[in-house]
């Protein structure tokens, strides 16, 4: 059996030789051919040169740098593409993901299945806030789409050879990879897993940068937010319709009057309102449909040793 890792860095200088101690002794545990696949995702820190000074202690490791940084999907994308095992672990390396659920995972693979993700049993490291958010995320999430993504699992997960082949093939650059290595199929099943506290430094992950990253996924896998439009603009023309037989009718019957400027104006506003945020979500789109027909690279590597 031929085991790949992959762990996408991000400043994460001072977590890097805890992380990789960690993970070599559960691979220690498992027989068979292994790799470490370390990608520093353009970290303006150290992370790249701590990485370079361990290398002589792990035989397995190997690093991956990209000319910037180009994000978490990114370098799980690039982790993908380079893997060569029968089975792929990816993990954060941050040590909130626990190496030892890895051996549990790989129990779960040799008895067929194809996916193994980790579900977090606990988000009390997370903020109230940001539970709710991620919470509503899922539940939006699933209703709009049609892919059943497992509320609670997140990147941590083991994929097979086929299903790595499957995700490879995706060749989307806005890559929510939680949505494409659901998309793709294949059984899963999942292992349960306390989420550690972060040892140093603070998630790269604010909430501006989780909502892009809502959006992102919401819109690669759903045109719900793209055709609600029409649904809102038939309902509106039809109360629009029956208001406007009334106001000829009553017209006809009683003569024109000239109040009504609060209606009239109530009417303006909420329309252009709607048109905007329509437009708004119409662009949202274009600009994807731009992103993909630019066909740029989804991660440039600087470095590869
Ligand atoms: N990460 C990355 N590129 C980024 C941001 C984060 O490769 O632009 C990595 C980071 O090093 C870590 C994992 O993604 O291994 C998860 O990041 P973080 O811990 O900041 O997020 P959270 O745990 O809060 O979701
Ligand atoms: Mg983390």
């Amino acid at each position: 059996m031929y085991l790949s890792v992959i762990l996408p860095f991000y400043r994460e200088a001072a977590n890097a030789p805890a992380m990789l101690a960690a993970l070599q002794k559960v691979l220690d545990q498992i027989p068979g051919e292994k790799e470490i696949l370390a990608i520093d995702d353009g970290s303006p820190d150290n992370t790249y040169d701590v990485l370079l000074s361990l290398k002589p202690q792990y035989k397995d490791l190997h690093i991956i740098r990209f000319a910037r940084n180009f994000g978490k999907e990114a370098a799980l994308t690039c982790g993908l593409n380079r893997a060569k095992g029968d089975a792929v672990v990816m993990l954060d390396s941050d040590l909130q993901h626990p190496p030892e659920v890895i051996l549990e995972m790989l129990e779960k693979w040799k008895q067929g299945d194809k996916m193994v993700y980790a579900l977090r049993r606990n988000r009390d490291g997370d903020s109230l806030l940001r539970r709710a958010w991620t919470k509503t995320f899922y539940w939006v999430f699933r209703t709009i789409t049609e892919l059943d993504l497992p509320p609670g699992a997140g990147d941590f997960r083991l994929l097979d050879k086929k299903v790595v082949a499957a995700v490879n093939q995706l060749p989307e650059r806005n890559r929510f990879m939680k949505g494409l290595m659901t998309w793709v199929g294949f059984k899963s099943s999942f292992v349960t897993f306390d989420v550690a506290e972060r040892t140093s430094g603070k998630s790269s992950f604010s909430f501006s940068k989780l909502f892009m990253l809502a959006i992102n996924g919401l819109t690669s896998f759903s045109n719900v937010p793209l055709r609600v439009w029409s649904l809102f603009g038939v309902l509106i023309s039809s109360v629009a319709t029956i208001y406007a037989i009334y106001l000829v009718i009553s017209t006809l019957l009683f003569g024109a009057k000239t109040a009504g400027f609060a209606s009239v104006m109530c009417g303006i506003l909420f329309m252009g309102g709607i048109q905007l945020i329509s437009l708004g979500v119409i662009g949202e789109y274009i600009g994807r449909i731009f992103n993909e027909v630019k066909d740029r690279p989804i991660y440039i590597v600087a470095e590869d040793d």
